[in-house]
């Protein structure tokens, strides 16, 4: 038993206070949350926070933890290794996923299924890493977005086929690619991958087997595709029109915008030596007006949820705290924008053990120093990252802050 004693804890349930209390962890669950009385069993373990702050563990609810960073062209790019290495690259991402706090990842889009065997390696206690609910492989087209990662599947007894093999391997959730994508060389964001029949195909198949359907959306053609199909979650877009957030937020629909790309590609794709093709189809995206959009949806009452696309080209893994900032620069609170990275993440997986720190739940928690809701960025780097009760580090790992990117 432990005791996680004098936090001032910002448990996301209970409103925005933070406020000053115990924590009392059994195994791997929060068995109380204790905010009045100091009652402390004899037989505890206390790690005596001294008024720090306590926040349940960070979700990014749109990883790659089977990508390298790197671009799909380059020999370390996507799907271009091999599954001995992709392996080493997805370890270290787990690492430096949960390092900065993050204690779970939704992932959208693996390798050959070694996200999932890497789940079960982190399950099994053999090595560290978040929880990781995972959509195995991408469903695309034949030569669609990510090809050379996906099951490609271009009919209604494809998809149905492709969808079961994920389910079978153990994916938690399906992504579809709806639209194309900028990573890959044969495909432009501005593509219908798929159109409505085989979308609604995909979302009966996965509804039937009580999966839910996310989609990678790059245009408005592809979101109200997906929209008539009755998708449950959409991927990078961010609906404009009055008419289209209304039926989202009436629907319960989720929306994981990944702005955080933006500048991340903005500052990085000239220090690297972009190839062509990728920057003249980045020349074509505004980062201003993907804010403004934010900043509309945020108004609308959507429900939009912190992903990063770590993992994909030049998105390394802990950047989420640089995407809440963004969300608070479009008129979230920080409390707000921590709900989307914690509470509200954990309504999109649709995992209620995460996301809090109530009595029952998975004792996933960081410790920081100052008070993220007056300056949100207090929550990088945590001093104490605790993971299914379990003390990850305490202090600054800073092995991993010197980490490198592949290509750098
Ligand atoms: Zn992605």
């Amino acid at each position: 038993m432990k005791v996680f004693k004098d936090a001032k804890i910002i448990d996301m349930c209970s409103g925005p206070e933070p406020k000053r209390g115990n924590i009392i962890v059994e195994d791997d669950i929060i068995v109380a949350v204790n905010y009045n009385d100091i009652e402390i069993p004899d037989r505890a373990e206390e790690i005596c926070l001294a008024g720090k702050y306590i926040l349940p563990g960070l979700i990014d609810c749109h990883t790659h933890l089977c990508m390298t960073t790197t671009l799909f062209e380059l020999e370390q790019g996507i799907g271009q290794m091999d599954d001995n290495n992709i392996s080493f690259f997805a370890v270290r991402n787990a690492i430096k996923a949960l390092t900065g706090g993050v204690t779970t990842v939704r992932d959208v889009g693996g390798q050959n299924y070694i996200e999932l065997k890497l789940k079960r390696f982190i399950e099994a206690g053999h090595i560290i890493g978040p929880r990781i609910y995972a959509a195995g492989k991408v469903i695309t087209t034949t030569g669609g977005h990510l090809w050379k990662i996906g099951e490609e599947a271009d009919t209604e007894d494809e998809i149905e086929k492709a969808i079961k093999k994920q389910v079978r391997a153990g994916a938690f959730l399906i992504k579809m690619i709806i639209s194309g994508g900028v990573l890959t060389a044969s495909s432009q964001p501005y593509f219908l991958q798929y159109d409505v029949p085989l979308i609604k195909r995909a979302i009966e198949v996965s509804h039937e087997l009580d999966r839910k359907v996310t989609g990678h959306i790059g245009n408005k053609e592809a979101f109200r595709a997906a929209l008539e199909a009755g998708i449950d979650c959409i991927e990078h877009f961010i609906p404009e029109d009055e008419e289209d957030l209304e039926i989202m937020v009436k629907k319960g629909i989720f929306c994981v915008p990944t702005i955080v790309t933006y500048p991340l590609w903005a500052s990085s794709a000239k220090r690297w030596d972009a190839p062509e093709f990728f920057l003249a189809k980045k020349k074509k995206q505004k980062p201003d007006y993907k804010r403004n959009l934010l900043a509309n949806a945020y108004k609308s009452g959507l429900k939009m949820v912190a992903g990063t696309d770590a993992g994909a080209s030049y998105i390394p893994f802990g950047h989420i705290v640089d995407e809440l900032k963004i969300y608070t620069e479009c008129g979230f609170s920080n409390y707000e924008a921590i709900a989307a990275a914690t509470s509200l993440a954990s309504e999109l997986i649709g995992e209620t053990r995460i996301g809090t720190i109530r009595k029952g739940n998975w004792a996933d928690m960081i410790v920081i120093e100052d008070n993220p809701l007056d300056n949100i960025l207090a929550l990088r780097n945590p001093e104490i990252v605790v993971k299914g009760g379990e003390i990850i580090f305490q202090g600054r790992p800073n092995i991993y802050y010197k980490q490198r990117e592949c290509h750098e």
